[in-house]
């Protein structure tokens, strides 16, 4: 199975509770647009680089496509045609004024030098400047790329349209970014966390987590988690990981990945593999790496009382169907991680207004848009006995079929 039909499997299992015609449904599954371009770019070895890229739109009934852009060896047409559709669900879980989109470029960023980096992003907005805009479809960070990345972005951009920091966000706070936005996936992750531990009857402080992928979301999760007196006793990235019983200190982990860039070698932990981390017991688990962590055998190796998917598509639908007939909870990827979307979406907005708002108003408001998606999914699971994923799809799908309905076919 690829991961679109996975994302499509998902979708299906909650239209089926509700009365969606034929029509209707593959009108928002297939793909409003799909970009495919080649990127060829001078590398500093002076030969010739070829690289492709992808853009693919998915639903823009309820506002300008939306959502990030992966530079990674995986990506390709089906993976950004899933991330597509799940930012289509995720903007409609939270109510924002967007549809979804995804995109990337088949690549390694990590072999690839400032210069070639910023050549090629630049060569890919050259590809598709027509085709995204501040009304039309705003790009956004994701694994492998950053607010530098995105600064290029506005402006290449601003070379054929004007000046439009509207265009992309994620970007640097000092270059027309958003207060929180780096942060804001993380914090998202965290806040959903307690809100589940909290119908669970448990706090944060003294529940322990393991954390897989310590990027952007991986470590912004750890760091709320951690101020808040939970126990961190495993995290990972793509080199390995490291474990702690007795809790990592998350302040020291992170000066020796501001040094070494990996959490290897950390001397407040035992080595420990990715496997070792996902099968471990644990209060909560938490992917935040790649899609396509949990399969069938995993997830009845898995000893974690709940699940919290901070990445984007880690549960195969086999896995999910497994974690349901053990009654391990899993908070969905289109809820759990939708607080960077949300704080990009106050981005675009401080951008239109010319206007900057401080940290405090968009965490207050993060929060608060977080907390209300949260309770009306799981008041809705409970309503109609189904997952907690199967709610926010049921939630998302009346939302993005409303709007379609009301703007006319
Ligand atoms: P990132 O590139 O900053 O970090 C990815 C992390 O995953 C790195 O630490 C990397 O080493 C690790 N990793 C890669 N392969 C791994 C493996 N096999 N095992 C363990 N770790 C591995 O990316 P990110 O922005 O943190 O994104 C992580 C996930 O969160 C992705 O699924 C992304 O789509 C999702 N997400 C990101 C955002 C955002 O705002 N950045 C928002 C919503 C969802």
């Amino acid at each position: 199975m690829q991961a679109f039909e996975a994302t499509n499997r998902y979708f299906d299992e909650a239209a089926g509770l509700m009365d969606l015609t034929g029509n209707m449904r593959t009108m928002m599954i297939n793909p409003d647009r799909e970009l495919r371009v080649e990127v060829v770019i001078e590398m500093d070895s002076g030969e010739i680089g070829n690289f492709v890229g992808y853009r693919v739109q998915h639903d823009n009934a309820r506002g300008p496509f939306k959502g990030g852009l992966r530079y990674h060896p995986h990506v390709d047409q089906d993976e950004a045609r899933s991330l597509a559709s799940l930012m289509t669900w995720k903007t409609a879980v939270v109510d924002i004024p967007f549809g979804g989109g995804k995109g990337g470029v088949n690549c390694d960023p990590n072999k690839l030098s400032r210069g070639e980096l910023e050549r090629l992003t630049r060569k890919f907005v050259e590809k598709i400047h027509d085709f995204i805009g501040p009304d039309k479809d705003i790009p956004a960070p994701d694994v492998g790329t950053d607010g530098q990345v995105m600064a290029w972005i506005m402006n290449e951009y601003a070379k054929f349209h004007g000046f439009h920091p509207a265009v992309v966000t994620g970007k640097p706070v000092e270059f027309h970014g958003s207060a929180g936005r780096e942060a804001a996936t993380g914090y998202g992750v965290a806040i959903i966390a307690r809100e589940t531990l909290k119908k669970l009857g448990k706090p944060i402080a003294g529940t322990t987590f393991a954390i897989q992928g310590y990027g952007n979301v991986g470590s912004y999760t750890a760091r709320f988690l951690h101020a808040q007196g939970a126990k961190i006793i495993a995290v990972s990235d793509a080199y390995g990981g490291l474990t702690n019983p007795d809790g990592i200190d998350i302040q020291d982990l992170d000066k020796h990945v501001a040094v070494n860039r990996k959490v290897v070698g950390f001397k407040g932990g035992d080595p420990f593999t990715n496997e070792q981390l996902l099968t471990m017991p644990v209060d909560v688990l938490i992917p935040a790496a790649l899609g396509g962590v949990f399969d069938a055998d995993i997830a009845q190796a898995v000893r974690a009382g709940l699940i919290v998917e901070a990445a984007n598509g880690p549960t195969w639908p086999e896995a999910d169907a497994v974690f349901k007939s053990r009654g391990i909870p899993v908070v969905p990827d289109i809820l759990a991680n939708a607080g960077g979307v949300i704080v990009s979406y106050f981005e675009w907005v401080q951008n239109l207004q010319h206007f900057r708002w401080p940290l405090e108003q968009i965490q207050r408001e993060q929060e608060t848009k977080m907390v209300e998606s949260f309770h009306k999914i799981y008041e809705l699971a409970q309503r109609k006995g189904c997952s907690l994923r199967t709610a926010a799809f049921m939630l998302a799908i009346k939302r993005v079929g409303r709007a379609r309905v009301l703007g006319g076919i």
